[in-house]
């Protein structure tokens, strides 16, 4: 099952067709994207009914963030070797964590004011929490797991790295800095949720091209580490962390200019159009 945020209604869709499902379900369900969560069982019992196909055509620009105001938005970084090793960190005990401040989100159409010129791009897989997660073991993880969309970790570098200690939150939680979409797709629907290719690149060149089974804490992994500290509540979001290939590890840097376009794809869920303008071109 797909689910989208169709201008700020919830929809079950195939991609192209769309069913409202406070509509279709005569209210039993709400309209609100970030409402699904608090019933989710009950949801996908009732959504396994509804055939996508019979609703009404979109146009990807309706679409916004399918988790649009998570309660807690956790955020991994250096979770893929090779990643580890171009930005010069050794792998550690416990996953780095931090978090995208959740005004940050944004859809899979978004146009971004770019604050400076050191921002980077980071394509992550995005887990949504189904349901609350505390002190989860590894093997009853993927029970917690609503499903999968696509995000971007934008990621200003100045502010992240360049201070007198590192501010990874602030400096990826500028004003839309948290492309999401184009839906949620839910984990039934992949052959093996572990293992997705993931790549995004900009005006057609490839940047970033890895596998999920690349992470060095996979899902699993991270849903049972972090339960054991904090409650995951229903409809959080976790960005997973991103591959090697990022522009601040490059040689010379490269960072994201104003005229880009940045396409980011993960196997099986689609892909996200993310452009950007600078802020005095607006
Ligand atoms: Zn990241």
């Amino acid at each position: 099952m797909k689910l989208a945020n169709l201008d700020g209604r919830l929809v079950i869709t195939d991609g192209e067709r769309a069913v409202d499902v406070e509509r279709a379900s005569d209210g039993v369900f709400g309209a609100d994207p970030q409402g699904v969560y608090e019933r989710w069982d009950d949801f996908v019992a009732w959504a396994a009914s509804i055939d996508p196909s019979s609703g009404d055509a979109f146009e990807s620009t309706q679409l916004g963030a399918p988790v649009p105001r998570p309660a807690q938005v956790f955020a991994i970084g250096i979770n893929y070797a090779e990643h580890a090793a171009e930005a010069g960190y050794p792998s550690d005990s416990m996953p780095v964590t931090f978090t995208k401040f959740p005004a940050c989100l944004t859809g899979p159409a978004a146009t971004v004011v770019l604050p400076s010129e050191f921002v980077d791009w980071e394509v992550e897989l995005v887990v949504v929490i189904a349901k609350r997660a505390f002190h989860v073991s590894r093997a009853d993880a993927w029970g917690y797991v609503a499903g999968y969309t696509i995000g971007q970790d934008l990621s200003e570098r100045h502010v992240q790295l360049e201070g007198s200690k590192p501010q990874f939150s602030l400096g990826k939680s500028y004003t839309g800095f948290g492309p999401t979409g184009p839906w949620l797709v839910t984990t039934d629907e992949f052959a093996d949720p572990a293992d997705l290719d993931i790549r995004c690149g900009i005006n057609g060149e490839t940047l970033q091209h890895s596998r999920t089974s690349s992470m060095i804490y996979d899902i699993p992994e991270l849903v049972a580490r972090l339960s054991a500290v904090c409650a995951l509540l229903p409809g959080d979001i976790i960005f997973s962390g991103t591959p090697s290939g990022i522009g601040n590890a490059r040689t010379p840097k490269r960072f994201i200019g104003a005229s880009d376009v940045l396409v980011s794809s993960i196997e099986g869920i689609g892909s996200i159009t993310t452009r950007f303008t600078s802020a005095g071109s607006d």
